[in-house]
């Protein structure tokens, strides 16, 4: 293991804007993991449960050595607990320097890493962070452009060429779709998107995550217009149905 201090005093440790941590995570990776959630997003997802992090840049300013030494506290319990340190948001692409730094001392620590990313500025990843990247819990937001689009203000196309470099190294990736009724419910798109990532033949999982309003007051709080407020949560009989597409195309392991 390297030596990562001084930690607070390292100037060449590229800072990064952290809106929290979570010590023992279950849901974002494999095992117990270290959490880290970054600021700031290029999406602008209708159904953002943190547009107080994402769309505006709020946080803690801290260098990467000064996380690492946190994250390095946890790690023998990580390793045990067969985890790991997932860097999430936000978009941990949307701090490249910061991520990259932060990947690069966990692998430096034994750690087994993820990042939670849409793809969508997949660019920033070059060769080397990719090598630092054990798994990608990668979101396809919907498979239709045009509701692409429209879902989350940007284009698909960047998370697809992602997807495919991914697919091209043989990076293990687990899949995340959102289901909106209404909005990405539509079986046929569903059944698209299922075919693709089979195709890939590097998806191991594909989560299918319910729509939820938790995240609606904070919309309010920022006066910014939250257009999901009349959709409520999908039925237990359609998210089944959106599962057993996933796992009529090879996910066996397709809920949460
Ligand atoms: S990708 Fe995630 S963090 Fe970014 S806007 Fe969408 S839901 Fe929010």
């Amino acid at each position: 293991m390297s030596s990562l201090s001084p930690q607070t005093t390292d100037s060449s440790s590229p800072l990064g804007l952290v809106h929290s941590v979570e010590s023992c995570g279950t849901v974002d990776g494999p095992g117990v993991r270290f959490v880290l959630f970054l600021s700031g997003c290029s999406l602008r997802c209708r159904y953002c449960h943190n547009p107080d992090t994402s769309f505006v840049r709020r946080g803690k300013e801290r260098t990467a050595a000064d996380v690492l030494e946190e994250i390095s506290r946890y790690a023998a319990f990580m390793k045990a607990a067969g985890g790991g340190v997932t860097v999430s948001g936000g978009d941990p692409l949307f701090q490249p320097a910061f991520t990259r730094a932060i990947l690069r001392g966990c692998k430096e620590q034994g750690l087994h890493t993820c990042i939670d990313t849409s793809g969508h500025l997949g660019q920033n990843v070059d060769d080397a962070m990719l090598a630092d990247i054990d798994l990608v819990l990668l979101d396809i937001k919907a498979w239709n452009p045009e509701v692409y689009q429209s879902l989350v203000k940007q284009p698909l196309q960047p998370t697809l060429d992602f997807a495919e470099r991914l697919a091209a190294v043989g990076k293990p990736v687990w899949l995340r779709y959102v289901l909106v009724p209404g909005v990405t419910d539509n079986p046929a798109d569903v059944e698209m998107l299922a075919r693709y990532a089979a195709g890939l033949g590097n998806v191991q999982r594909v989560d299918v995550l319910p729509f939820h309003q938790i995240g609606r007051y904070k919309w309010e709080e920022l006066g910014l217009e939250y257009t999901l407020a009349d959709v409520e949560p999908p039925e237990q009989e359609l998210t089944d149905s959106i599962r057993a597409i996933f796992r009529a195309n090879g996910f066996a392991d397709c809920t949460y």
